[in-house]
Parts: C-alpha cells; sequence; structure tokens
C-alpha cells in the first residue's frame, strides 16, 4: 500500500449530491418491475408513438445524420420550433438567437437554473412541485421560497405569492399544466406572476410540456403576456406531446441574453441532442392541428376511466385540468403515512404510485397523499382498476 499523506482521506459524494436523494418516481418504476405490477407512477406512455415520427427517424439515421448537431439545436429543428410557436401562439421566436435544444426538457430546466441564477438567490417554487425542481435549486446553490397551492382546487394566494418575492428573488419555476395537481394557472394568475416578475426584476421559468394535455380552460403561454417575453424561459420537449420520453429532446425558449446563458451550460453538460431525433422532431412538430385536438381527447378517455376506478376503490381524488396525473387523498385506507401505502400498493396489490410526500419540501404534507398517471393505454387502466378493487378503506 502507498504511504501517500492523502490516502487517510475518506471517499465520498459532494455535499451538494447528498442533500438530495434519488427521484422517488424513477424508483418507482424499478420496484414495479420487480413486483411485476402496473405502473401507475412514472409518466410515459405505454402506448406506440406516430409512425411517422419513427419513419423520420429511422431515415435520419440512415441518411447518416450521426454526427453532432449544432450545440443548440439542429437549424431545421429550431425553424420547426419557432414556426410551431407562431402557428400556434402568434409570437415571434428568432430561432437564431432564442432556442437551445436540449437533451428533454429535464437538461433544459437545470441549465436554465445553472444559467441564471447564481448561489444565494432564491427561486419562487409553487409547492406542490414536480419533483426535478428540488434538486435543481440545490445544483445551482438556489434558496427555493415554496408558494403553497391551496386545495381542493391547488388555488394560488396572491398574498401569499407577493410575499415570497424580495430584492434576493432571481426566479419563480411555474409548470402549467401541472404535474402533480392537473392545475392549469389562469390567466389571471400568470398575471399575478408577471407583475411580480416585473416589479421585482426576476426571470421566469416557465415548464409548459403539458401544453396540449388540457380537458377545462386553456393554456396560456407566461411568455406571450405583456413584458414577459424579455424575461421568461419557457421550457419544452417532445417527450408528452408526441409520447417520446426515451428519446430526450426539448428546447428553452429565451430571450438571447438569457439563452447565450443557457448555450453555454446546456454545451458544457451535454454537447448537444441526438443529432437523427432533432431531425425527426421536424416531421413532430409539423403535425396537422388535429393531432394535438386528438391527443386531448384521448387522454380525457383515459383519466374518465382513472378517475371513476380510484373514487370506487376509496381514494378522493383533485379531478385533474390538464396534465396526465391524479393527486389523491388516501386517509381512508387508514395507513400511517404515503410511503407505507404505495409499498403496500406494489407489493400486494400490483399497482405503482408516487407517493406524495415526494412533491412537498416537508414530506408530512404530502403523508396523506398519493399520484397515479394515467398516460396508459385504457386496457392498462382497467386491469389496474381491477387490482385496486381489492382496497378496503375503513
Ligand atoms: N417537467 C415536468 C413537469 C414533468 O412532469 C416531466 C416528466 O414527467 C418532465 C419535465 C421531464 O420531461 P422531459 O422528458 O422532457 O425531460
Amino acid at each position: 500500500m502507498s504511504s501517500h499523506p492523502f490516502t487517510e482521506r475518506s471517499i465520498s459524494g459532494s455535499k451538494k449530491a447528498e442533500s438530495f436523494t434519488e427521484s422517488v418516481i424513477r424508483e418507482m418504476t424499478r420496484l414495479c418491475q420487480i413486483h411485476g405490477g402496473i405502473n401507475l407512477a412514472q409518466g410515459f406512455p405505454d402506448f406506440p408513438a406516430p409512425d411517422e415520427i419513427k419513419e423520420a427517424a429511422v431515415a435520419a439515421i440512415r441518411a447518416d445524420v450521426n454526427q453532432y448537431a449544432i450545440t443548440w439545436g439542429a437549424k431545421s429543428l429550431r425553424d420547426a420550433i419557432a414556426e410551431n410557436y407562431n402557428r400556434v401562439y402568434g409570437m415571434d421566436v428568432d430561432p437564431e438567437r432564442e432556442l437551445v435544444v436540449c437533451c428533454g426538457s429535464t437538461e433544459a430546466m437545470v441549465s436554465a437554473m445553472l444559467g441564471v441564477v447564481d448561489p444565494g438567490d432564491e427561486v419562487v417554487v409553487f409547492e406542490p412541485f414536480y419533483e426535478n425542481y428540488g434538486p435543481d435549486a440545490i445544483l445551482s446553490g438556489a434558496v427555493p421560497r415554496y408558494v403553497t397551492l391551496h386545495e381542493p382546487d391547488w388555488r394560488l394566494d396572491p398574498d401569499e405569492l407577493a410575499a415570497a418575492f424580495n430584492d434576493r428573488t432571481r426566479a419563480i419555476i411555474i409548470n402549467t399544466p401541472n404535474n402533480p395537481t392537473g392545475k392549469v394557472f389562469t390567466r389571471e394568475e400568470l398575471s399575478q406572476v408577471a407583475a411580480l416578475c416585473q416589479k421585482w426584476g426576476v426571470v421566469a421559468i416557465t415548464d409548459e410540456i403539458y401544453e396540449h394535455i388540457l380537458y377545462e380552460g386553456e393554456h396560456i403561454p407566461l411568455a406571450s403576456l405583456d413584458g414577459m417575453r424579455e424575461r421568461t424561459v419557457t421550457i419544452n420537449s417532445l417527450s408528452k406531446t408526441y409520447s417520446l420520453t426515451g428519446w430526450r429532446v426539448g428546447w428553452a425558449l429565451a430571450p438571447p441574453v438569457l439563452s447565450d446563458a443557457i448555450r453555454k451550460v446546456h454545451d458544457f453538460l451535454t454537447v448537444g441532442a441526438a443529432a437523427p431525433l432533432q431531425e425527426a422532431g421536424v416531421v413532430a412538430l409539423g403535425f396537422p392541428d388535429e393531432y394535438y385536438r386528438q391527443l386531448s381527447v384521448d387522454y380525457r378517455a383515459r383519466r374518465d376511466i382513472l378517475l371513476p376506478a380510484l373514487e370506487e376503490a376509496g381514494f378522493s381524488c383533485y379531478k385533474p385540468n390538464g396534465a396526465y396525473y391524479v393527486m389523491t387523498d388516501i386517509s381512508r385506507f387508514g395507513f400511517p403515512d404515503d410511503v407505507s401505502f404505495s409499498r403496500h400498493l406494489i407489493e400486494k396489490i400490483g399497482v405503482a404510485v408516487v407517493p406524495g410526500s415526494s412533491f412537498y419540501h416537508r414530506p408530512e404534507d404530502g403523508a396523506r397523499k398519493v399520484r397515479f398517471t394515467f398516460c396508459k393505454r385504457e386496457e392498462t387502466l382497467r386491469a389496474a382498476a381491477d387490482k385496486l378493487a381489492a382496497l378496503k378503506p375503513s
């Protein structure tokens, strides 16, 4: 053995990495595979992606689009994304200066946080929140300031929101339609956010990956509100709209001063997203309006299978207006907490869910909740409903 003076020093992960746990959602997927259950935990479809997009990916690989794309995204895909924002929302997007194609919206979000936020800056986060935002804050050194969305309709209290802003606030993260609640933020709520961002000089980072999965209300891009385009980072991806969660192609839309920063972070984190899949994304973004209308129709049908089955089995449900999740209250089952109940569901009933505590910074706030996803074939949802009927509410 070497007698080098440093050999005594113990090996460990960084303090950053030690300050968050592995993803509960993805852990549930692994547990589900071990127990052979039905996975209503992680939000990935168990039905095929559209053939035209898959064919386009194959064609791109055959055409030898197999080397690095431009780091901030293939020109063809950036043009298609810009055109799409113009067609759907009438927004003017400069594909040369304002877009950064990333490895899914997951990387777009962390690149945006690292590119916009300095250690010690405060970032406002609505709670319950998509679990990635916690580690994203830690990785960027941000101090999260939580603002509660109040049950049963996940209402935003304007005074509580205003109280979360101060001169240390650098950014706010919004996710609409929302995971896990299914809330779709109204124009009035978004205007309150916009007014505070403008008052305090704050950047809004808005995750809009469920923009086309809507049952009630309308999706309003935060960047489309007066005075917000120049202070908003809009995050989106192919994952949910085109059922391509494994492709890892997403993007950030931001004014040049912010996209320059995000591009640099993105370049050194990943260099770029998969080149042939970016070409196939051009085909996806060119789909006609009917595709998006049908997407919501199909998800509404799936929601309307799962919701009554859950109510029947003894859950109290928060009916989602968008996205593809249902938050439920599990009080009637008499378990000590969400984690023991979720374990029982996987091991004894054969259905995987996500414990509610993974959406709250204080686990006790989610201890009476679990989240189901319904981005599954109707027969998968019916099979899950049959299994859940074996539960015994008290
Ligand atoms: N943002 C939200 C709100 C999500 O629910 C998810 C996935 O479930 C993601 C981001 C991850 O998206 P992507 O596959 O584009 O990284």
